[in-house]
């Protein structure tokens, strides 16, 4: 916060001054909003709209809610103590349109066949989290674009405009449909993993016929028969009785943007009985030996939300919300939104953000440092990892966050370029480098690198080049259909998570 003291580093007066969140309030980010970037500022004609649709907003049922986000705060605590590993993926932009059953399905599936290569790598258990059913708003570089010589409004995502040119006004009626969009890709995605899609005591497709390497093919194949064979086993001895090989936790995120939608979702709700009280929520984060142990534990007795009535406000949209590159100066209203949910809160880290910025950033929104709270997203790109990770990491680690963290990789972000003929695209090897970067960087620096971030779809896209189908830049107008960033196709989606895998095991 603006009013930190590094004197007073971590003792309890600060973290309680912190915890009670000063005068934090669903709407107080519009105190900031005149500095506020990435602003969505409808014109004065559709005000009447907007509070309609956000009158609305506020009486519509949570599309999620509070045990879920507790009980996926508690599965990234484990995350951030190396206990298991987070996949996150989705689209960049996800459009109204992806609303349909099959390429919902086929991204939930990919998502999950990705986890099962990465618990047989890594032997641990993996965290879903889709960038899907509300990533529907985009921070642009430039509030307009040319399109055929014309001047017109970029395209800033569904939930604010449209992509076709005569839409690209901000029509507050989006707001609404984004909600109902959301809801309905949600209520598939739970359909369909209550209904056995997640079921593993049936054979899963691994089409690998795509992989023309043989060493690669049979490296693939390997590991594919190893999962296998380890399901059967399982089958075989009945180790399910539980259930648990019938179905997976799933969750959603999405990019806390559009304010004037997260605001009437965020709700006053009671803690569930699952919420842990502070000292079960700090975990690992403060050692014995640290300066505000005793002053900290003695407040242990609170709940992690600190609210002497049992309630607490969360963000009923996701189950996880990041803050993006472009929005999380520590000024600012997205962060002042965000420090006052009990959500999990992913934050972009990138080339130019500043040490000082990450830590205030941290005791901005997790003051009272809960093991998991935070995302660490880091996105520097394969070429500038190597000179920015270890100085980010040391900052965090040596500070009274160390071991607080998850810390994800973001390989798609810093990759971004742009072929000759204007097409934008990634290089699937620069994407496996800066993971593999930064991989090799947090086990050199004693940290854990826990999970990946990535653009993705399950539809068979050509927008990255590279990968076992070895798509070059002459195949991307095949099937580019994003309408933002480039994803990877299913096929290197998959083949990443082989990557990730083999690295563990080799
Ligand atoms: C994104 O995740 O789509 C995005 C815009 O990322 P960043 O904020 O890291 O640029
Ligand atoms: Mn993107």
């Amino acid at each position: 916060m603006a009013n930190y003291d590094s004197s007073r580093n971590g003792t309890i007066s600060h973290v309680a001054q912190d915890t009670l969140h000063g005068n934090w309030s669903p709407q107080s980010w519009r105190i900031k909003e005149q500095q506020m970037k990435q602003p969505t500022i409808y014109p004065q004609e559709v005000q009447p709209a907007l509070d309609q649709a956000m009158a609305r907003l506020q009486k519509v049922p949570p599309l999620v809610t509070p045990t879920e986000i507790v009980k996926l705060k508690a599965s990234l605590k484990e995350v951030a103590q190396g206990k298991a590993f987070l996949l996150q993926g989705g689209d960049c932009a996800e459009l109204f349109d992806y609303c349909e059953q099959n390429p919902i399905e086929s991204k939930i599936k990919l998502l999950l066949q990705m986890s099962m290569v990465l618990i047989w790598g890594a032997n641990k258990p993996v965290v879903r989290i889709g960038r899907m059913a509300g990533q529907y708003a985009k921070p642009r570089s430039s509030p307009t674009e040319m399109v055929d010589g014309k001047e017109i409004p970029s395209f800033r995502g569904d939930i604010l405009n449209g992509f076709s040119r005569d839409s690209r006004n901000l029509d507050p009626a989006r707001l609404l449909e984004a909600y109902f969009y959301s809801a309905s890709t949600l209520n598939y995605i739970r359909g369909a993993l209550a209904s056995g899609f997640a079921d593993l005591h049936g054979p899963l497709d691994w089409s690998l016929g795509h992989v023309k390497d043989q060493d690669l093919s049979s490296k693939y194949s390997r590991i594919v028969t190893s999962i296998t064979e380890s399901l059967r086993f399982m089958r075989t001895v009945g180790a399910d009785t539980a259930g648990q090989l019938q179905t997976v936790d799933f969750f959603t995120s999405h990019e806390a943007l559009v304010l004037q939608y997260e605001e009437p979702l965020t709700r006053n709700l009671r803690q569930p009985n699952n919420t842990p009280t502070l000292a079960e929520a700090n975990g690992l984060a403060i050692q014995k030996d640290h300066p505000a142990y005793s002053q900290i534990t003695s407040s242990w007795k609170v709940p992690a939300a600190h609210n002497p009535s049992g309630t607490a406000y969360y963000n009923t949209s996701a189950h996880f919300l990041w803050v993006g590159d472009r929005t999380r100066n520590v000024n600012g209203a997205h962060v002042e939104y965000l420090r006052g949910i009990q959500n999990p809160i992913g934050i972009k880290v990138g080339p130019t953000t500043s040490t000082p910025d990450l830590l205030e950033l941290l005791r901005t929104i997790n003051p009272a440092r809960e093991v998991g709270k935070i995302t660490l997203i880091t996105r520097y790109g394969a070429s500038k990892v190597r000179a920015l990770l270890p100085t980010h990491i040391r900052a965090v680690e040596d500070s009274e966050y160390a071991r607080c963290c998850v810390w994800q990789c973001d390989p798609m972000h810093g990759n971004g370029k742009t072929t000759k003929e204007g097409i934008k695209t990634r290089h699937f090897q620069d994407i496996f480098d800066e993971l593999l970067e930064t991989l090799t960087i947090h086990k050199m620096e004693g940290s854990y690198l826990g999970g990946v971030h990535l653009e993705l779809t399950g539809d068979p896209v050509t927008e990255c080049v590279g990968g076992s189908e070895g798509l070059a830049e002459e195949d991307l107008n095949l099937n580019y259909t994003s309408y933002c960033d480039p994803r990877l196709n299913e096929k290197q989606a998959l083949e990443l998570a082989f990557l990730i895998a083999n690295h563990y095991r080799a």
